[in-house]
């Protein structure tokens, strides 16, 4: 067997032909439940058992492919990422984090080789949270940590998640049934196109994900005064645009002069704004706009609020608006394993002959999930087209693929629990 050939052209056709099933003609969507991600689950059982593996489909949808231990009471080691993906998606995100593990086993069973670890590839069936607008129900039902209460969210066409389930031939009552025993499981090894830029514009291949990032989000809703844009004059204003344009600055200043001093970085985003009834001749009398702060680093994503929130409360007092902010969600950080890590390393070195980059993951992964359950660790492989993600644009070379898979081979091999 050619590993050259198994890791690189033959994971690169593989990302290609998952994504024909799609449930748009010319563009890539694949959401949860659907008959489209059904023929996606199919073919991946395909290729789970063509490398060796026993696969099932669990409670939730998740593809799931055991490759046993040399000793069949051998604890596991599960690898895999997710295999829905966004509206008008690229080819990469999740899947290739699906195919490459699938690739590894392969090489493994075509050499007879059995580890002293069983090893479960996971296609994790929901991550991205486009058709119930809940996220990574497929990671969380492995990990044991699946809300109930899911259940009853409706799509846009009011279909149930227990609906949908049923259509799917999957019994909702049955999902505590997907959830793995912790004593059972030695770790968690996600491997993932970066979704950013950092690894390309310093010519690294591959990476060590350090943490995967906690969020805050907070809505802001400023008062002040509307007026005739005309007749007012301008030191007798009470603008809640304006207090919002300085506010945005403000967050943006702060985050960029923070971000490389902080523990695991500080990126701060204001990406809706809104003059709710603004008219081009009135004085904006409200807006309202959101904030998203994160951090690889619990401490340093709440001391910095600590410092921002009054910041912007002392810009509404000068400028005689009145500002309130309600939090929408605090997402704690998902450190990874520092055992893992070191792993991933080494394996990074022996693929590249250069020390290993470690970087925080901004972006959510299904490994934040299975931090509940075990042990987890990322490894990032490098992006094309500036680091464009969630876009047709998205695109990997055959070389990164490659790399890639050899990082993830080499820690699947070489695991140590501790
Ligand atoms: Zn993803």
């Amino acid at each position: 067997m050619n590993l050259d050939t198994l890791f690189g052209a033959e994971i690169m056709a593989r990302c290609d032909a998952l994504a024909l099933h799609t449930e748009e003609p010319g563009r890539l969507t694949r959401t949860y439940l659907t008959p489209v991600q059904r023929a996606a689950a199919e073919q991946l059982l395909d290729w789970m058992r063509e490398a060796g593996m026993s696969a099932r489909m669990d409670a939730a949808g998740n593809v799931v492919g055991r490759y046993e231990g040399a000793q069949p009471e051998a604890k596991t080691l599960i690898t895999g990422s997710h295999f829905d993906t966004v509206v008008n998606a690229g080819k990469y995100d999740g899947n290739y984090g699906v195919i490459a593990p699938i690739a590894c086993v392969k090489a493994l069973h075509a050499q007879g080789l059995r580890l002293p670890h069983a090893i479960e590839v996971v296609g994790f069936a929901e991550e991205e949270g486009v058709r119930f607008k809940t996220t990574m129900m497929g990671s969380k039902a492995i990990a044991g940590t699946y809300d109930p209460a899911v259940l009853n969210l409706k799509d846009r066409g009011g279909v149930s998640v227990a609906q949908a389930m049923r259509d799917y031939s999957l019994d909702p009552q049955a999902i505590a049934t997907a959830a793995h025993d912790p004593a059972r499981v030695l770790g968690f090894v996600e491997i993932h196109i970066e979704q950013g830029p950092v690894l390309l514009n310093e010519g690294l291949a591959a990476g060590t994900v350090t943490s995967i990032a906690g969020v805050y989000r907070f809505q802001a809703v400023l008062t002040g005064q509307a007026g005739h844009a005309g007749t007012t004059p301008m030191h007798l204003r009470r603008d809640a645009g304006a207090a919002a344009a300085e506010m945005v600055l403000a967050i943006e200043r702060y985050c960029a002069a923070e971000s490389a001093r902080i523990e695991g970085g500080l990126v701060g985003t204001v990406g809706q704004l809104n003059v709710p009834g603004g008219a081009i001749n009135v004085i904006p009398g409200a807006c309202e706009f959101s904030i998203d702060l994160r951090s690889g680093h619990d401490g340093s994503r709440h001391a910095a609020w600590k410092v921002l929130e009054p910041e912007l409360q002392a810009i509404a007092r000068r400028r005689h608006v009145e500002l309130s902010i309600t939090n929408t969600l605090d997402l704690a950080a998902a450190p990874c394993a520092a055992h893992i890590m070191a792993q991933i390393d080494t394996a990074i070195t022996a693929a590249t002959g250069a020390p290993a980059p470690r970087l925080p993951s901004g972006a959510g992964h299904d490994a934040m999930a299975m931090a509940a359950l075990c042990p987890q660790g990322m490894i990032f492989i490098r992006c094309g087209n500036g680091g464009i993600s969630h876009n047709p644009l998205e695109t990997i070379t055959e070389a990164d693929a490659r790399i890639g898979a050899r990082v993830l081979y080499d820690v699947l091999r070489n695991f140590r629990a501790q």
